[in-house]
């Protein structure tokens, strides 16, 4: 029979030389290319050569996983990343997740994992109170990311707004209920409403105002006119800090509207949450306290690898409402004390202990070591705006967070200039950064994502950029 533990002579060995090659790729980041040249065919046909009936000795197998990952994927650790909100994943969350790969705790029931249930109940605990919920009605779980809170967040809504879906389905339920956002919200909201079975139309997606927040007068007005129509709102949902431009929505308006209609207030701040560790930034998310419920992914701005997400509620029933079943075959050891088992108040069932990745990042950095990083990203984003300024760019949105838009004032109705100058600065190797329209004109993206990004890496993007921009300009 195959040893699939290898003896623990191999194993030792196996660690160390591992340990090693993570190191060398750790350290050196910077020195590989941001991201690789896209030849399907290559890296299909690289992926495809091992032959499974010849087994490799384990160094070799893992030397080449390591080199392929190196050469075929986008190194989000990389300090030239400025993408979409992925971190540079810190130590202590990797350490994290190779314990609990270890270890494979079972997050299903309590009493299979005490300790680990225990350690999330903190956490979401503790950020609940940082997002400003009364302690004493704080609920919430752990998600894989986002997409899977912004689901769990659909589905909570509509349970409180027509207790008879759980049982009886949404087409037994004698209303058409639509969901509000804004047109710059995430697009895991949208294909949340139709996971949950509402279909794609029952989202209003309310346009913004000139600085790419929802306009809460439309907001309103739409709101009039379903209800005139015969459909029945029930959830509003608010973004802080949008995928595209980092803006953040107005909390305590859309709160305003929705207490008044009696509408589930879902706030998405997978990336902008971070926001309320810093004194500095805290107040942008002013109102989000009111929201009944909020996601927030701690694999963006908290830099732990993915895949980790919050959903957290001040309305600790609902979860169990939507989530609870019973079985015969789940452990039943923690009969009678007063627990929850974490498989009835989550879309998932069996789970990895995702929350260790951000209880090892603040047992050795602590709140303090968050704020410090939120902070200094803050200023390499204030920094990267000023460079470009100088140099002639022009921003073309307005966000507190480290994302910036931005154009050249003499191209930016030549619609081929962003895409362009985006496809020169990632086929260089040097750079990853995006595109997206801004009011119908494409601006480049850049957004400090990674916390070991410094002065001196942005003014190198600069550079790089003004030297696209010249080659341009002579093509
Ligand atoms: C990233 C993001 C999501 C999706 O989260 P995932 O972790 O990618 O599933 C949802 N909403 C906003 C605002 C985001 O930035």
């Amino acid at each position: 029979m195959a040893n699939l533990d290898l003896t623990k002579k191999e194993r030792k060995e196996l660690w160390r030389y591992l340990i090693n090659q993570l190191e060398d790729y750790y350290s050196n980041t910077k020195s590989i290319r941001v991201s690789p040249p896209l030849d399907i065919d290559r890296i299909a046909g690289l992926v495809r050569q091992p032959d499974f009936s010849k087994v490799l000795p384990p160094k070799e197998a893992v030397d080449a996983v390591i080199t392929a990952m190196k050469a075929n994927i986008v190194h989000t650790p990389h300090p030239q990343y400025y993408g979409l909100f992925n971190p540079r994943p810190n130590i202590a969350g990797i350490v994290a997740d190779f314990i609990t790969a270890v270890f494979n705790p079972q997050m299903a029931a309590w009493s299979h994992s005490p300790l680990a249930a225990e350690v999330e109940n903190y956490l979401i605990h503790e950020m609940g109170i940082r997002f400003g919920y009364p302690a004493n009605s704080i609920d919430g779980t752990f998600c894989t990311g986002g997409a899977e809170a912004n689901q769990t967040a659909v589905l909570c809504a509509l349970n409180k707004a027509f207790p008879e879906y759980a049982n009886k389905g949404l087409r037994n339920i004698d209303h058409s209920p639509v969901l509000y956002c804004s047109s710059q919200a995430h697009h895991s909201v949208i294909r949340a409403a139709r996971i949950a079975g509402l279909g794609l139309n029952a989202v209003r997606s309310i346009p913004t105002r000139p600085d790419l927040t929802m306009d809460l007068g439309l907001l309103d007005s739409q709101l009039e006119t379903d209800e005139l129509s015969g459909f029945t709102p029930f959830m509003v949902i608010g973004t802080a800090g949008t995928t595209g431009p980092g803006t953040i929505d107005d909390l305590q308006g859309i709160a305003k509207i929705a207490s008044k209609r009696n509408l589930w207030f879902h706030a998405d701040a997978a990336y902008g949450g971070a926001a309320v560790l810093s004194h500095k930034l805290k107040h942008l998310v002013n109102g989000i306290e009111l929201a009944d419920s909020i996601t927030f992914d701690v694999h963006k701005w908290l830099s732990v690898p993915m895949a980790a997400s919050m959903f957290i509620t001040r309305k600790p029933e609902i979860l169990h409402q939507t989530f609870r079943i019973t079985t015969d075959y789940m452990p039943k050891d923690a009969k009678g004390l007063k627990i929850t088992d974490p498989y009835t108040h989550s879309i998932q069932w069996s789970r990895r202990f995702i929350g260790l990745k951000l209880y090892l990042s603040l047992l050795m950095f602590g709140w303090k070591g968050y704020e410090e990083v939120i902070d200094h990203q803050t200023e390499v984003g204030e920094e990267l705006r000023n460079l470009l300024e100088k140099s002639g760019w022009v921003m073309l949105n307005k966000s507190p967070l480290p994302v910036l838009c931005f154009s050249d004032d003499f191209y930016k109705n030549d619609s081929d200039f962003a895409t362009s100058i985006c496809d020169a600065v990632v086929k260089s190797g040097k750079a990853w950064i995006s595109v997206y329209p801004i009011n119908g004109v494409n601006a480049l993206r850049a957004c400090i994502t990674n916390y070991a990004t410094t002065k001196q890496d942005v003014a190198q993007l600069v550079e790089l950029l003004n030297e696209k921009r010249k080659e341009y300009k002579n093509r």
